[in-house]
């Protein structure tokens, strides 16, 4: 017997994820999981649909550009990448 059982570990987990507090990643505001039920939220890791509409919002405005250069090649560039490492 090793001494920790899925169980154990589960209570563990629940524990912590009880202890974290998620902040919203658009306006920081904290995020109780006893007082809303984050793991069933459709908006996280954002509070509400409003501050994921406005971080969606930042993405199409270009304030993340992130592999901007990726989106500029054309088609066959991008086939002609290589996929994984022989
Ligand atoms: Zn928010």
């Amino acid at each position: 017997m090793s001494g920790h059982t899925p169980d154990s570990q589960k209570i563990v987990s629940e524990k912590l994820m009880k202890n974290k507090k998620i902040k919203c990643s658009y306006c920081g505001k904290e995020m109780k999981p006893e007082e809303k039920d984050f793991t069933n939220n459709p908006f996280t890791p954002f509070c509400s649909e409003r501050c994921k509409l406005a971080d969606l919002d930042k993405w199409f405005n270009g304030e993340y550009s992130i592999e901007q250069s990726i989106e500029e090649l054309t088609p066959e560039q991008l086939a002609d990448l290589p996929d994984e490492n022989p």
